[in-house]
């Protein structure tokens, strides 16, 4: 295990001990940084005096270069210090209060003592080496119990850990002053956390909002997440029940319903000349034979495959759809009864000539068409009637054949072999 993931599981053993909080995002951990930053500010002055009068006292042992080299770095320090205390302090609220006189007083008393010990022990110089170690020592665990763990119970045991050893250390070498030492800086720092403290309530508070909000937002994200689920659903049975109206269920074409209302539009395009459409009527012949010989779900095999042979023939645009038992109606747009007629004669070769494979083996089936072209101004229903009875003409003309319209065969002008019989040769 590496150092850093040894610090973190002791990290995470710490949390779970601290009686506060203490499972602090990333972003709640540098809040915590950022104020305690900030009131290591308000108190910055204070705390440096103390900090380089200890380590003047700590220098003083050392020859004159070392000495001056470390109050050089403390200048720098100091410069940082105050520079960055006029950024934080431009963010502050200044509505919080800045400062606590007593505790200030305290602070200077404390710091004053501990920092000026240093000319006055001069004869006890490693006892004091050893006391600003710890010193040291134990300001880094602080902060770290501070701002890591963000728990300020922690961060008392860690600061009393670390002074009360000292104590005890000073207490059993006898040196009296020593221990007044040591006891002034437990008090100094105790008084640091405490007023730390009143700012930790708010920051656990706005943690404990924070994990509320996470809390919030988690428990709406989960409806959120049902809710899509259920509009998901509802929407594909919506869309389900659409094709579902729309659709025979058999052969999965469009049905009567469908057709008609795709046929509305095209009866003004028609009225006004913008577009010519012929209607295509067609029947499978004997079909009943087909139910008697090989049973109903044969029948219905037959009528899937013929389904799928009339759409095999048709453009894009064009709408083919089971109106009844073995009935078919193909709406053909952009095109007249000529070409309507060859259309229907090519749908009807290819049906005589596919082998239909069924559970019962291949069953022969032919089929008839009655075309129909849609006159202007003429209803669907009338167009229907009139391709109904072309169908009946070809059924009655012997059946596997297209007839068209009587109408349209008297004003159809193109070539001849349209007006000829369309009966297949085999
Ligand atoms: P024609 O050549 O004169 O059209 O004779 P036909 O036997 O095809 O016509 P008829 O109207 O006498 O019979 C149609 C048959 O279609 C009767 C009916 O049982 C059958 N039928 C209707 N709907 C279905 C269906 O969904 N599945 C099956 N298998 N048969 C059906
Ligand atoms: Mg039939
Ligand atoms: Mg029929």
């Amino acid at each position: 295990m590496s150092l850093k993931q040894e610090l973190a599981s002791v990290g995470s053993a710490l949390r779970r001990l601290s009686p506060v909080v203490v499972d602090v995002s990333p972003q709640i951990r540098f809040v915590l940084l950022q104020r305690y930053m900030e009131m290591s500010m308000r108190n910055g002055r204070l705390s440096l005096v103390s900090f380089g009068i200890l380590m003047f006292g700590f220098a003083y042992e050392a020859p004159l270069l070392p000495r001056i080299a470390a109050l050089a770095v403390l200048a720098g320090v100091y410069a940082v210090r105050i520079w960055r205390s006029r950024c934080m302090r431009a963010q502050l609220d200044p509505a919080e209060p800045r400062s606590d006189r007593v505790y200030d007083v305290l602070l200077v008393l404390a710091s004053s003592a501990w920092g000026f010990a240093p000319f006055v022990l001069a004869p006890w110089v490693s006892a004091l080496n050893l006391y600003c170690i710890t010193y040291a020592a134990f300001v880094a665990i602080g902060l770290l119990g501070i701002t890591y763990i963000a728990a300020l119970p922690a961060a008392f045991v860690l600061v009393g850990c670390s002074v009360i050893p000292l104590l005890l250390y000073f207490a059993t070498q006898g040196e009296f002053v020593l221990v007044v030492l040591a006891l002034s800086t437990l008090v100094c720092t105790v008084a640091l956390l405490s007023r730390a403290a009143a700012s930790h309530g708010t920051l656990l508070q706005a943690l404990e909002a924070e994990r509320e909000n996470a809390a919030l937002v988690r428990e709406l994200q989960h409806y959120r997440r049902a809710l899509e689920t259920e509009n998901a659903s509802l929407d594909s049975s919506l869309r389900a029940a659409a094709r579902a109206a729309d659709r025979d269920p058999l052969t999965g074409l469009f049905n009567r319903r469908h057709i008609a209302a795709f046929a509305a539009p095209l009866a003004a395009l028609v009225r006004e000349g913008k577009e010519e459409v012929t209607l295509c009527m067609v029947d499978v012949d004997h079909f009943k034979q087909v139910n008697d010989r090989h049973g109903h779900p044969v029948g219905d095999e037959v009528l899937r495959a013929v389904g799928a042979l009339l759409g095999a023939r048709l453009r894009e645009g064009d709408c083919l759809a089971r109106i009844g038992g073995e009935e078919f109606l193909i709406v053909l747009r952009q095109c007249d009864v000529s070409r309507g007629r060859r259309v229907a004669e090519s749908v009807r070769r290819n049906v005589v000539a596919s082998q239909i494979r069924t559970a019962a083996g291949e069953v022969p089936i032919t089929i008839s068409l009655g075309v129909a072209q849609w006159a202007a101004g003429e209803s669907f229903d009338a167009l229907i009637d009139r391709a109904d009875r072309a169908l009946y003409d070809a059924k009655h003309g012997g059946r596997d054949r297209v007839e068209i319209d009587g109408d349209d065969a008297r004003r159809l002008t193109t070539g001849p072999m349209d007006f000829l019989p369309s009966r297949s040769v085999h």
